[in-house]
């Protein structure tokens, strides 16, 4: 299952109370109010960081909650703010409501910032509360609460790198070797969020997603509901690898191979088979001289990016890794 859709709760912070006092002084026999207001709670807001590139933590913290505000102090001494809250999210994020479904934001650039969970207003202290008429009073206010709400997040644009090829290909296992743990997930276990997804990670800080794309259009069509979903993935694909096992085991003829699968991606979906693509000869390991040299030399011909590579040893990956920075302008160097 892809991670790109979470729930949220978020609870900002409580104002904090108004504060009750009067003023005791030497020789004063009968000072006035004193009691400070209470400071506001937090705010939660939520920030797009073009570093992140998924809701993946989001399945391991859902609660979020910013400092609640300080109550107010004799002497007229205002509460404390309450700290806010920022959560980061990845840019393309989008935010609803969590009951109503209304979109409250769309997070389409870098940096963006949405105040979701407003802090309550603190409490008035007594002091604001002295008239003419009514010199002591002992009125003050409680802070108010701060909202407290469920959201969704969804992804909407996910894969930045499409994967197409026969089965058998090679593609899970590239996905599976070429993704990283981020730093933020570090502490998990597992590097590809599904055998169709993998984030991976780019000269430390950038990252990209790479997804399968038959992955995906066998979930488009397997009508578990879930196809429009699946289908948004492949709305930010600016790039496909194409994943031609050159093996024994692959197919007879790879040239073959290539335009068959580009013929089938045409049909699927014009604009993919349009995109930038860098062909991939997999399993070079165990790669048939023959059809090493054919694929390459047909790649030349037609001008096309041309990697081999392979999952089991590694080799070529870091190259492939190169070639699919530069067409996705990542950490260009
Ligand atoms: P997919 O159907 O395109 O996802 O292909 P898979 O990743 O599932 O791989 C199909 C088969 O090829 C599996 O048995 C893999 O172990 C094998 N395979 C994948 N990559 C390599 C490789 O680099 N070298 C070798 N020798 N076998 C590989
Ligand atoms: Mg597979």
């Amino acid at each position: 299952m892809f991670i790109d859709y979470v729930k949220i709760h978020l609870q900002a912070g409580a104002g904090g109370n108004g504060c009750l006092a009067f003023r005791r002084e030497k020789f004063v026999p009968r000072g006035g109010p004193s009691g400070g207001d209470g400071g506001r709670g937090g705010d939660v807001v939520l920030e797009s960081n073009p570093h992140l590139a998924t809701l993946l933590p989001f399945r391991y913290k859902k609660h979020f909650k910013a400092g609640r505000g300080g109550h107010g102090e004799g002497s007229k001494r205002h509460g404390k703010d309450g700290q806010d809250l920022v959560v980061e999210v990845p840019v393309g994020t989008v935010v609803s409501d969590g009951d109503n479904g209304e979109v409250l934001f769309d997070f389409d650039k870098p940096g963006l910032r949405f105040t979701a969970a407003r802090g309550g207003r603190g409490g008035r202290g007594n002091a604001r509360f002295a008239t003419s008429t009514n010199q002591a009073p002992r009125r003050t206010e409680p802070g108010r609460p701060g909202q407290e709400l469920t959201l969704t997040l969804e992804l909407k644009t996910l894969a930045d790198v499409g994967l197409i090829g026969f089965p058998n290909a090679g593609k899970s296992t590239l996905i599976a070797a070429i993704s990283a743990a981020r730093p933020e997930i570090a502490d998990y276990p597992f590097t590809t969020l599904s055998p169709n997804l993998g984030v991976m990670s780019y000269r430390d800080f950038h990252s990209f997603v790479v997804a399968d794309i038959p992955g995906l259009i066998e979930g488009a069509h397997d009508g578990s509901g879930l196809g429009d979903r699946f289908l948004r993935h492949v709305e930010r694909t600016r790039l496909l690898a194409h994943l031609i096992d050159v093996s024994d085991l692959g197919p007879e003829d790879p040239e073959e191979a290539h335009r068959v699968i580009q013929q089938e991606l045409k049909l699927y979906k014009s604009a993919l088979a349009r995109l930038d693509q860098i062909v991939v000869a997999s399993k070079l390991d165990a790669a048939n001289p023959e059809k090493l040299e054919r694929l390459e030399s047909y790649c030349r011909r037609q001008g096309l990016p041309f990697q081999a590579i392979s999952a089991a040893t590694g080799s070529g990956l870091q190259q492939l890794k190169d070639e699919m920075a530069r067409h996705l302008g990542v950490g260009s160097k």
